[in-house]
């Protein structure tokens, strides 16, 4: 049976991670987490105090920085490396989700970025999950989604996971994130945010991660079906 490419965009914290964790793990696909690589490239950026407002330092700094994923056979699960370290944890921190999106919408950063997801794909077997994956790294995939939740919902997820590392952050943290980080994801000039016209919208607001899964399940399965892929 031959492999498909599934991409999956929406905006922060719609639970994207999970799905398409569990799509990979089912159809026994790779699955890269490409935010992973944008928060990878704002923590080097940070820490090596790089004025990103210049391109000729943007330029310089890429050529120094090395992203691989690597499984961790404990986590079950594939992590982000930054120039040989393991920065998987590191990069989920507030300090570089509040970054993130200025350095992910440098010509640049997504150039490189791009280019590394999409020869990650050659074989295809692939779920890749980000805001620009249906549309700009793979517009030929054959199964896009497109998910989206209630703000309060997201939020309320987010502060979930950030409070459990660090007790001081507030829930009007998390919003104001979220919120700024959808706003610039999505009025970006380069490959902003945006569903693809052939993608499948999925709103997780009133569903479970199950439901949603059996879902996708479904649809991916009866699309190797009918594409005889
Ligand atoms: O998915 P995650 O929330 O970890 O992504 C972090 C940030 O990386 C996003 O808010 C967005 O600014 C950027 N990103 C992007 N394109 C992608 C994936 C993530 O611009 N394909």
């Amino acid at each position: 049976m031959r492999n498909i490419i599934i991409t999956i965009d929406g905006y922060s914290s719609c639970g994207k991670s999970t799905l398409a964790k569990a799509l990979a793990r089912h159809f026994n696909y790779v699955y890269i987490d490409s935010g992973a690589m944008y928060r990878a490239i704002t923590l080097y950026f940070l820490r090596n105090h790089i004025d990103w407002s210049t391109d000729e330092a943007v330029q310089e700094a890429l050529a120094n920085v090395q992203l691989e994923f690597k499984f961790n056979p404990e986590r079950q699960q594939s992590e982000m490396h930054l120039n040989g370290e393991n920065v998987e944890y590191v990069i989920r921190d507030l300090v570089v989700a509040e970054k993130v999106s200025e350095v992910a919408a440098l010509k640049w950063v997504r150039e490189f970025a791009v280019a590394a997801q999409r020869s990650m794909g050659q074989q295809k077997g692939i779920v890749m999950d980000g805001r620009d994956i249906g549309t700009t790294v793979f517009p030929e995939a054959e199964l896009k989604l497109f998910m989206t939740a209630d703000t309060a919902v997201r939020v309320g997820r987010r502060f979930k996971e950030l409070v459990a590392k660090d007790p001081s952050v507030t829930l009007e943290d998390v919003m104001a994130n979220l919120e700024m980080r959808d706003y610039i994801d999505s009025h970006r000039d380069i490959s902003p945010l945006r569903k693809a016209d052939d993608a499948i919208v999925l709103d997780n607001t009133n569903i479970s991660p199950e439901e949603q899964l059996e879902f996708a399940i479904g649809t991916a399965q009866q699309l190797k079906l009918n594409t005889n892929c």
